[in-house]
């Protein structure tokens, strides 16, 4: 399509996975697409949250590669949205304003002792061991023997099995060499996960559970004890569960049977129906010792099997506890935000004033829109769904006429907002240097975890 074609113009804000499905679905419109980054990467989560061991998963970024060469899309890394770039900023320039920023901030226990030293938000560690920029600097103290991981979720697996991954395993990703050197060197040789509900209610996906049974170090310990189901769980999963649920229970019925591996000097302990009530460690902030747990029963509560403390409880010792209990949007410029449910105030997509009014022009995708849920690829339809109301938008005339109408100086100016910005030949650059990088030593990758590093790659196409 040619300039001339183009008739409206829109700003995606965030390059994860809802990004780029949103950015194929406007191009398709006919849209022109910008879109910003506050890092100078693009693709969000597939770069810095899936686990550096599922290496197919990242391959959908191939897909996001052709979406960005199409003709009509520009890409800005570098820029952050209430500090490069204002809310009026993108309103006086777009006509469609897409937030697609996730949840970045981590849910909290609100226990005692949850922010000693050994104790961090899965995010924290996930974010360094896919070589996050801000969590270039972090440091875990891996020298323990045994490490709590807070969670049933999907990530709660992602980070066990990172803790008990062979260096070897480990030596082939893309994992940040950092971590690498750091995760070689480990002490750790067992993993606890606490579920707070029952086997039944555990949020893993299937291939998830099933892969860590070819964990090569790794055994995989379930007390059959726990998975004796109450009532009600029992009925639910007869009755009312999906597949998932009930093929997780007969796969940690299996580990359970079977018990770890033989030969195997690591272990992943699944508990179920623990809750921990108190973090432990020396003095009143010094590093963790332990976890206090409380054994939970089911119990249903309004249609909802929830987790009610028994008041028995004990004590796990560990020096390491990584809380993964999902994640939460963060509130951003000045956006309407829903604080309960941690995500931008929106109706289907659309963003919300405070009197549930639409704010024109505004739209959210993704987790900062539904929740942190979902796979990848649950973001394509979530995409198509704040693209539909988008036309829908624009076909009854509830669209903003932008004050600034000239891609090129919109351009000039986005440039000139912070003195290193990445386009999207910057972030080529920097791809090739990282697999350059990552080629003889049999990596896909080896990622650059300063900014400064790869603002220079960047520039390098620049100079070009
Ligand atoms: P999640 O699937 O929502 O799991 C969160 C877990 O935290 C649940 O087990 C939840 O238990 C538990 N939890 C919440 N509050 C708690 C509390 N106060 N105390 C104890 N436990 C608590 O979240 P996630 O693991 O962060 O994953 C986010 C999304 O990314 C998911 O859709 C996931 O499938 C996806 N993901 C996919 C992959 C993959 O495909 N390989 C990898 C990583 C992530 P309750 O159920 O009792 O609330």
């Amino acid at each position: 399509m040619s300039d001339q074609e183009v008739t409206r113009r829109a700003v995606i804000v965030g390059a994860g996975p809802s990004g780029f499905y949103t950015a194929d679905q406007l191009l398709k419109q006919g849209f022109q697409v910008d879109m910003i980054d506050v890092l100078p990467t693009p693709f969000g989560l597939v770069r810095s949250g899936v686990a550096p061991d599922h290496p197919n998963i990242k391959t959908v970024t191939r897909v996001y590669e052709k979406i960005a060469r199409r003709e009509g899309f520009r890409f800005f890394g570098g820029l952050a949205l209430g500090r490069d770039v204002s809310r009026q900023d993108l309103l006086d320039r777009y006509h469609v304003v897409v937030y697609a920023i996730g949840t970045s901030d981590d849910n909290r226990l609100g226990i005692p002792g949850e922010d000693r030293p050994g104790s961090y938000p899965a995010t924290r560690f996930v974010a360094w061991y896919n070589g996050h920029p801000d969590a270039a600097d972090e440091r875990f103290d891996l020298d323990v023997e045994r490490a709590v991981v807070v969670g049933n979720g999907n990530v709660a697996l992602d980070v066990a099995r990172m803790l008990v991954l062979e260096p070897e395993e480990l030596a082939v990703t893309d994992t940040a060499d950092h971590a690498i050197e750091a995760l070689s060197g480990s002490s750790i040789r067992e993993v606890v996960v606490l579920g707070r509900r029952g086997p039944a209610q555990a949020a893993f996906t299937n291939p998830e559970l099933r892969e860590l049974a070819d964990l090569k170090r790794a055994g995989v310990v379930v007390d059959p004890k726990d998975l004796e189901l109450d009532e009600a769980s029992a009925r639910w999963l007869e009755e009312e569960a999906d597949p998932t649920a009930r093929r997780n229970v007969e796969l940690l019925r299996e580990y359970a049977a079977q018990g770890p591996r033989e030969g195997t000097t690591h272990r992943v302990v699944l508990r179920f129906l623990t809750s921990p009530v108190e973090i432990l460690g020396e003095g009143e902030d010094g590093p963790v010792t332990g976890v206090r747990v409380v054994r939970n029963r089911i119990e249903e509560q309004d249609g909802r099997l929830c987790a009610v403390p028994t008041g028995e409880e004990e004590v796990i010792e560990c020096g390491l506890v990584l809380r993964s209990i999902g994640y939460r949007g963060r509130p951003v410029a000045d956006l309407p935000f829903d604080e309960r449910r941690g995500l931008i105030r929106n109706e289907g997509g659309r963003v919300c004033g405070e009197d549930g009014e639409p704010c024109v022009g505004e739209y959210v995708v993704g987790w900062i829109k539904r929740g942190p849920s979902g796979v990848i690829g649950t973001n394509k339809k979530d995409a198509a769904d704040t693209v539909a109301k988008v036309i829908e938008d624009v076909e009854s005339g509830r669209v903003r006429e932008p004050q600034v109408d000239d891609p090129e100086e919109i351009r000039a100016w986005l440039l000139s907002r912070a003195e290193d910005v990445v386009t999207w030949e910057g972030w080529e650059a920097i791809d090739e240097r990282e697999k350059a990088l990552g080629e003889p030593q049999g990596r896909p990758r080896v990622k650059l975890v300063r900014y400064q590093d790869l603002f220079e790659a960047g520039r390098a196409a620049a100079a070009k």
